[in-house]
Parts: C-alpha cells; sequence; structure tokens
C-alpha cells in the first residue's frame, strides 16, 4: 500500500511526521539530522534516516511476532514507514541491563555493573525542561497515565527488553539499554511507538573488548568516536543476515 503524503505535522530532531489519505494512519520519514546532549550537538550524517528506518521496521515486526503491539504498519521507501496515528504519551520509558551513561554519570553505580532485575527509569519527554527523571510521585503529580497504563507500559518494557536482549545476544550484541516511547492509537490501545535503532539503544559488540571499540550505537556520535555509519550498517547487516537465515 502506498500512500500520498499529505501535510507535515509534525517534526523532529530525527523524524517528520506527515498526514496522508487514510486519518488513522501517518507516514513518517527518518532523516538524516544527529543530535545529542538535548540538540546541544547536531550533524548531519548521510545514510542514517535509511538506516534507522530499516532496523526500527525489522525490529517493530519482531515485537509484532511476538504479540508486542507497536505503531508499525508497514515500509513505504528506504527512508518512509506507514505507522498508525497515535496520541504520544510525553514518557521516555529506559530500560538498563548494563550501567553505562547518565545512570554513571549522575549515581556511583560502576560503568559496567550488570544490572539484574534490569533498571527501569522514566523521564518526561519535554526539551524545554531537558527530560527530566520522574519519581513516581512526579509521574502521579503530572497525571498523564492512569496507573493501570504505568503499570502495562512496565510490563510491555520489560518484554521488549528480554526478548530483544535475547535476539541481539544471537547475533553477538550485548543490549546494553534503550529508550522506549509509548502511545494510544485510535482504538485506544497502547502500543510502541517512535523507533528502535542505535539512535535510542546502546549495542555492544561481543566480539571485541575494546571499550570504544565495541560501541555500536549513537555512542560513537556522542563520543565523537568516529564510524557512526559503518556501526549502524553493522547492526542491520546482522540483522538481515539473521532473517535470510531463518528464511
Ligand atoms: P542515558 O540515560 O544513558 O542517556 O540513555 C539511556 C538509553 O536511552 C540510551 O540507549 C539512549 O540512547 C536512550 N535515550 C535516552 N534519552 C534519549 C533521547 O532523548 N533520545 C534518544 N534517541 N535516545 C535516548
Amino acid at each position: 500500500m502506498n500512500y500520498i503524503q499529505g501535510s507535515l505535522i509534525y517534526e523532529g530532531k530525527a523524524k517528520r511526521v506527515f498526514a496522508c489519505e487514510n486519518p488513522d494512519r501517518v507516514l513518517i520519514e527518518f532523516k538524516n539530522d544527529a543530535t545529542a546532549f538535548n540538540a546541544k550537538k547536531r550533524s548531519e550524517i548521510k545514510g542514517k534516516g535509511r538506516l534507522n528506518c530499516k532496523i526500527s521496521a525489522s525490529l517493530f515486526e519482531l515485537l509484532e511476532l511476538n504479540g508486542i503491539p507497536t505503531h508499525f504498519v508497514e515500509l513505504q521507501s528506504e527512508t518512509f514507514m506507514i505507522a498508525d496515528k497515535i496520541n504520544v504519551i510525553p514518557l521516555e520509558v529506559v530500560i538498563r541491563n548494563i550501567a553505562t551513561g547518565s545512570l554513571c554519570r549522575e549515581t556511583p553505580v560502576n560503568q559496567g555493573t550488570i544490572l539484574n532485575p534490569p533498571l527501569l527509569d522514566l523521564y518526561y519527554k519535554d526539551d524545554e525542561l531537558g527530560d527530566p527523571i520522574l519519581t513516581e510521585g512526579r509521574l502521579k503529580l503530572l497525571d498523564l497515565i492512569s496507573s493501570s497504563q504505568m503499570e502495562e507500559i512496565e510490563k510491555i518494557t520489560r518484554s521488549v527488553n528480554k526478548l530483544l536482549k535475547e535476539y541481539f545476544d544471537g547475533l553477538d550484541l550485548l543490549l546494553v539499554d534503550f529508550k522506549l516511547e509509548f502511545g494510544l492509537n485510535s482504538l485506544g490501545k497502547l502500543v510502541i511507538a517512535d523507533e528502535i535503532s542505535p539512535d535510542n539503544c546502546r549495542f555492544w559488540d561481543k566480539k571485541t573488548s575494546d571499550p570504544k571499540g565495541r560501541i555500536l550505537d549513537k555512542d560513537r556520535f556522542r563520543q565523537d568516536l568516529g564510524g557512526v555509519i559503518d556501526a549502524y550498517e553493522e547492526i542491520l547487516k546482522r540483522i538481515e543476515k539473521d532473517s535470510s537465515n531463518a528464511t
């Protein structure tokens, strides 16, 4: 199914969302723009949009196959996906298997500590406020979602983590942590939205012990390590190799 690109509904840091002739659907364009540290660091990385679009589509398909609801419908082209139109819940749901990033900057937890059970952190999605971390009390105060929806979000996030951790382990990749976003579709159903890609997941190559060499995600951009596109290509290559083995 190909939809005609309608008017721009929303432009974010890495994606544009367009209306189309079906009022329950949108077209999402994955851009080459890269940002970090709340957009204080910016660049354009040729090919990133295509890679993130294809990686996200494959991972959303994997989740759907395992009964986990997402906004993904199908790919329209290499950089556009068709998705359910949703009301985005302004929450960033981060789940961590290995301590790194903000957890180690903000707490005395040592880099590389295995987090068992995985640690779930919630942030309020608001660029101007710098996506602040939420306590249980603040979440209640903001009244963004009901407590049963919050329970469902946590349950889904933990299932996604279990599934993806095992899946990437089979591709010789450690899934260190990732961020999910959620929304409600036209039927009021809770679905995973946004993307699942090296922009919002951390992947470490199990075949490399060098702490910088093993990084295959946006930390290469955040830390000026170079080789961003090669790292994203490597993730897609392993996913595609796995799906060709499966067929
Ligand atoms: P941290 O809290 O260590 O900065 O990030 C934890 C995980 O969530 C990482 O995989 C990171 O990529 C993802 N993440 C957290 N906040 C954001 C965000 O605002 N945008 C994106 N793309 N990913 C995020």
